[in-house]
């Protein structure tokens, strides 16, 4: 049976590195592949961008109202023809923007065509909140693997902080692409509380005061 892998990281932890790794692995032993990408992240079109300097596009890319089992099956149609060999794996690069049912095509894709899927994607945003496609992975994928990236104080990097020049922001919108103004670091949980002040999610915590606890 074909299993739908998560491969999931900070920011630089080297996702897309190992995506492309895991392509070049296949292609060596003559097998061939899909490279996708949701067009939400517009940070090279379609290029999937290794941070080592190797690039390369993705084969197609799933826009938000795209159904993925129909793309990816015109797109496996297209390599039989052209070359008379199926797709041996769908390898998804950014797959934290994909939406959540679009994550259970992968699992169709999967589970009912016997392709397996191998998912790149970043498990939370920059206020420690799941992106939707990364929480449906986390509930549907058969295999989760954690891609390790270090913090500046040398832990493991666990949190994505979003600077705007030299200074962190908490407060924003779920998606703002790596550019010229916002930039991010990954961060491990102790250093991302120093730099929040404490807070962990975009709502502001009130604690439960339990009855009979004071303090
Ligand atoms: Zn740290």
């Amino acid at each position: 049976m074909a299993k739908l892998y998560f491969r999931y990281g900070a920011m630089n932890s080297g996702k897309s590195t190992a995506l492309l790794q895991a392509a070049f692995n296949y292609e060596e032993r003559g097998h061939r592949v899909l490279l996708a990408k949701p067009s939400l992240d517009t940070k090279g079109d379609a290029a999937i961008v290794s941070r080592l300097g190797v690039t390369r596009d993705a084969d197609f890319l799933l826009g938000p109202d795209d159904d993925a089992v129909r793309v990816f099956a015109e797109h496996r149609r297209r390599v039989v023809q052209e070359t008379g060999e199926d797709v041996s794996c769908l390898l998804v690069d950014e797959a934290q923007f994909l939406h959540g049912e679009q994550v259970d095509d992968l699992l169709r894709i999967a589970l009912l065509e016997g392709i397996p899927v191998l998912a790149y994607g970043i498990r939370t945003d920059f206020q420690t909140v799941a992106f939707p496609g990364s929480r449906r992975l986390l509930e549907v994928a058969h295999s989760l693997e954690e891609l390790k990236t270090i913090c500046r104080c040398g832990r493991k990097a666990i949190f994505n902080g979003r600077r705007f020049g030299d200074t962190f922001v908490f407060d924003g919108d779920q998606v703002a692409i790596d550019g010229t103004t916002v930039t991010y670091e990954s961060l491990c949980g102790v250093c991302y509380l120093q730099e929040s002040g404490g807070r962990l999610s975009s709502t502001p915590t009130v604690r439960p005061t339990s009855e009979g606890s004071h303090a």
